[in-house]
């Protein structure tokens, strides 16, 4: 069994994900880096964890793919023989007026995260129950509770996700398990580099967009001992936003 304790970040190999990685390698965790089709940038990750005095391992899978998914995630359990943490970040998006979204859109960013987060939680979710110790956190969105036009996709991705947290948070209270969610607003990453942020900033009190260290912090918070009667809750990082 590893000493240190285990966390998996899907999407770990860039923007919120990596920043994660980083901030719970500072606090000691070996992080196991998920990642779907950047490899060069997965093991910029782990150089950055290792810089930040600790160590993780890459895995490449498609958090969408329930059997590739399953096979790494049995290989990472049969090898750590537990899981601490779990971060559900993988997802997407493809913005467009509903009228003219196609089936592709829909289900792609769909199926990333709410299959994603199915595929992956259900193998970890066991050994966290056999422990009786885990923490679970699903990154959200602020578009999941106030959504812009354009986005009814991700928008229903990220409510649908707070229902999941809010739901498995109570199947397994009693087990020492908890499942927070996070809600980020604005967040400078390449999943936002197409957005105009000086038009967007204007509507956030803080006139500007977050950093994915600041979402880091707060998901580092919800899986230490300090969030220990912290279940069940949608925390949002938005710059004042609503
Ligand atoms: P990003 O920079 O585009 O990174 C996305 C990450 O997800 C990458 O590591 C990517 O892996 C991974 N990924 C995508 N599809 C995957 C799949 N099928 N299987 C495994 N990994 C997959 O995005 P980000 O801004 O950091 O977003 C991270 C999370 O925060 C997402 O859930 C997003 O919806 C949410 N969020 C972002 C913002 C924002 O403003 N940026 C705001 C609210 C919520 P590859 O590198 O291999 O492609």
């Amino acid at each position: 069994m590893s000493e240190k304790k285990v966390a998996i970040i899907t999407g770990a190999s860039r923007g919120i994900g990596r920043a994660t990685a980083v901030e719970l390698a500072k606090t000691g965790y070996f992080i196991v880096i998920n990642y779907n089709s950047n490899e060069e940038a997965a093991k910029e990750t782990l150089k950055l964890v290792r810089e930040a005095g600790s160590d993780g391992e890459i895995a490449q899978f498609d958090v969408v793919n329930a059997e590739q998914t399953s096979k790494k995630i049995k290989d990472i359990i049969g090898r750590h023989k537990k899981i601490d943490v779990l971060v559900n970040n993988a997802g997407i998006t493809a913005d467009g007026l509903f009228m003219m979204m196609g089936d592709e859109e829909w289900n792609s960013v769909i199926d990333t995260t709410l299959k994603g987060f199915f595929n992956v939680t259900k193998l970890v979710l066991r050994e966290m129950v056999k422990a009786r110790n885990g923490a679970i956190v699903c990154v959200s969105s602020a578009s999941g509770i106030m959504p812009n036009r354009g986005q009814a996709n991700y928008a229903a991705a990220k409510a649908g996700i707070i229902g999941a947290v809010r739901s498995l948070s109570k199947e397994v209270a009693r087990f020492g398990i908890r499942v927070n969610a996070v809600a980020p607003g604005l967040i400078e990453t390449e999943m936002t580099a197409g957005t105009p942020v000086a038009a967007m900033t204007k509507m956030i009190p803080m006139e500007r967009a977050g950093k994915p260290e600041e979402v880091a912090s707060v998901i580092r918070f919800l899986c230490s001992p300090e969030a220990s009667y912290m279940t069940g809750q949608v925390v949002g990082i938005n710059g004042g936003l609503f």
